[in-house]
This record gives structure tokens, C-alpha cells and sequence, in this order.
């Protein structure tokens, strides 16, 4: 009975193993030291948009001197005087006070609670209002 003198070592012949992998890297090599590259983030500059250069003239409760902006004449504004939201308002409480025949038409004629509305007189655009 022949036996064998040394039995061939069991699953130690190259080939059959893997060699070790190597170790994964400690967090403090993996982390510490030089981070990642930061992800590539574009810098776009400010967006210079065309500029819109308005001339915003404010309008006052008498006829204001501009350059209307449909025309662009050198214009006087026509102005007109409408009453405004706190006319209607102030009109309404009256009403609401007891205040008739009338009277709640009071503050439609008051100077103070009108609303003055530009226009163009060359081209009728409207220009805007004064609001009190
Ligand atoms: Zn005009």
C-alpha cells in the first residue's frame, strides 16, 4: 500500500488562492491629507443683461415738464384730476356714518383726496398719476 509522503498542501499551490488582497486604506489616509479635487463647478459670470434705461420723472399734482415716453417730445404733462381710492373710501364712510344728502360726495371734490393723472398732450399717452 503505497502511501503518500507528503500530501500535496491543501489549496496553498498558486493558482488556487487569490493573493491577499491589499488592505483598504485607513480613513485618516483616505480622508486626511490632500481631500478630493472639488467637482468642476463652472463660473459663469454675472449676466449683463441690456440695460433699460428709463427716465422715471415723478409726477407731482401740477403739469410736470418731461420727455414722454411714447413720443419722446419734450411735453408739458396734461393732467386731470379723478378722485382717488380715498375718496371713495372716506365717501363710503360717510355714508356709512350717516352722513346723506350728499355729503359723501364731499371728499370727491376735495383738492387733497384727487388722484392727478399725467398724460401726453402731442401723442395722448398715458404717463401715470399722483397718487396723494
Ligand atoms: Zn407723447
Amino acid at each position: 500500500m503505497e502511501k503518500n509522503g507528503n500530501p500535496p498542501p491543501y489549496a496553498w499551490n498558486n493558482g488556487y488562492m487569490q493573493p491577499p488582497t491589499a488592505a483598504p486604506p485607513s480613513y485618516s489616509q483616505a480622508v486626511g491629507g490632500v481631500g478630493p479635487s472639488s467637482p468642476y463647478t463652472p463660473q459663469y459670470p454675472p449676466t449683463a443683461g441690456p440695460q433699460i434705461v428709463t427716465t422715471v420723472v415723478p409726477l407731482g399734482p401740477h403739469a410736470t415738464h418731461m420727455i414722454c415716453p411714447s413720443c419722446h417730445g419734450e411735453i408739458d404733462s396734461a393732467t386731470k384730476k379723478k378722485p382717488g381710492v380715498i375718496a371713495y373710501i372716506a365717501g363710503s364712510l360717510i355714508c356709512l356714518l350717516g352722513f346723506f344728502c350728499g355729503c359723501c360726495l364731499i371728499p370727491c371734490c376735495i383738492d387733497s383726496c384727487m388722484d392727478v393723472h399725467h398724460k401726453c398732450p402731442n401723442c395722448g399717452a398715458y404717463l401715470g398719476r399722483y397718487r396723494r
